[in-house]
């Protein structure tokens, strides 16, 4: 296979901006692309951060501290090394997931397309997308698994070269509505911390009433591998954990385990850095750009006229016409999963 170098100029290089335009020409069917999915863990951020309240107001019927749940290769590895701490999970599911779901409900209603016909594509950073995307319970839309072929992003930059495409020359294009509004909290899901980031967000616009500076928790933000920090939220003190790379996650699950540390709510990425670092992301010997993608997302944030998950207007449409509020029984359904008992079995059958 040809070696694939990652010039300068292309390091920073936004896919989503020619993506619509390529995916178009390679295909006649509806096709749905993961930058896509970023955009529904709105829902995520939303239905994270109102699951974190949820769980707050009712203490004792939670097992502590909540751990997330987006990145399938931090869950794969806490149901064979630590199951007893499944239930800790949040049961929001992956941004992944979350779209596939919604492609298959939502989006068919909307467009009048019988779900079946729908083949959910997703473009991801990452190679446990794959096995997440084939887990038997993954199919809540009632249309086969709710996503059908997980390509990672050094896949799709292969495809693209194989046929010569100059991305330099396709231009920017806006993505299909309904599920084509983004946020700067769905972008920084790709950085360690931004899950978390993008949570406390909605969690504290919630809570107070008003959303809070949209940069008033980049405590959470950095690369060196576990950070602490405390935020107010409400009358009561969130204490927070931000680990990313397994190594550093199972240094923390001991220190959990041994009671030398206690956390509220925990965010867990398996690569480190985060998705900017992913297995599955374009790669040059001798070359890291986790940190440098990681700026870039920051930078799109920042740009953003939106910033917060429960301000994107398709997402208030999505709970507007489809799934009620967050946490509804439609929206369980749909976009949160048991990985208690689902996961459990799930793995132990697959050992
Ligand atoms: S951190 Fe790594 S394993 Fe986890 S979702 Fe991102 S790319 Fe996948």
């Amino acid at each position: 296979m040809k070696e694939i170098i990652i010039t300068k100029n292309e390091e920073n290089q936004r896919l989503d901006k020619f993506l619509l335009k390529y995916m178009n020409k390679a295909s006649k069917g509806f096709i749905y692309k993961m930058l896509r999915k970023k955009r529904i863990k709105y829902k995520g951020g939303r239905e994270e951060g109102n699951e974190l309240l949820e769980r707050l107001g009712n203490c004792r019927k939670y097992a502590w501290p909540m751990f997330t749940s987006c990145c399938p290769g931090w869950v794969s590895f806490m149901s064979k090394k630590y199951p007893e701490y499944l239930r800790n999970l949040s049961t929001a599911k992956s941004p992944q997931q979350m779209f596939g779901a919604m492609a298959k409900t939502y989006f068919a209603q909307k467009k009048g397309i019988d779900p079946n016909n729908i083949c959910c594509i997703s473009i991801m950073p990452c190679v446990s997308k794959k096995r997440e995307a084939s887990l038997s319970y993954m199919k809540s839309a009632g249309a086969g698994q709710d996503v059908d072929i997980v390509l990672t992003t050094r896949e799709f930059v292969r495809m693209i070269r194989a046929e010569h495409i100059n991305t330099r020359f396709l231009k920017e294009q806006a993505f299909d509505s309904p599920l084509g509004e983004s946020t700067g909290a769905g972008v920084i899901f790709g950085v360690t911390g931004g899950v978390m980031e993008a949570a406390l967000r909605t969690a504290y616009a919630v809570v107070e009433g008003k959303n809070p500076e949209a940069d008033a928790f980049r405590a959470v933000r950095g690369r060196d591998g576990r950070r602490e920090a405390d935020f107010t939220l409400g009358d009561q003190t969130l204490h927070t954990c931000t680990v990313s790379g397994l190594a550093n996650a199972e240094k923390l699950m001991e220190d959990i385990k041994a009671g030398r540390v206690s956390y509220d709510f925990v965010e867990v990425m398996a690569c480190p850095g985060g998705c900017v670092g992913g297995g599955g992301q374009p790669i040059h010997d001798g070359c890291e750009f986790a940190e440098r993608r990681g700026g870039t997302l920051y930078r799109l944030d920042s740009e953003r006229k939106l910033r917060f998950s429960h301000e994107n207007p398709e997402v208030q449409k999505a709970y507007e016409e489809f799934l009620g509020k967050p946490l509804s029984r439609t929206a369980h359904k749909l976009l949160h999963s048991e990985h208690v008992n689902e996961l459990y079995f799930e793995t132990h059958n697959y050992l």
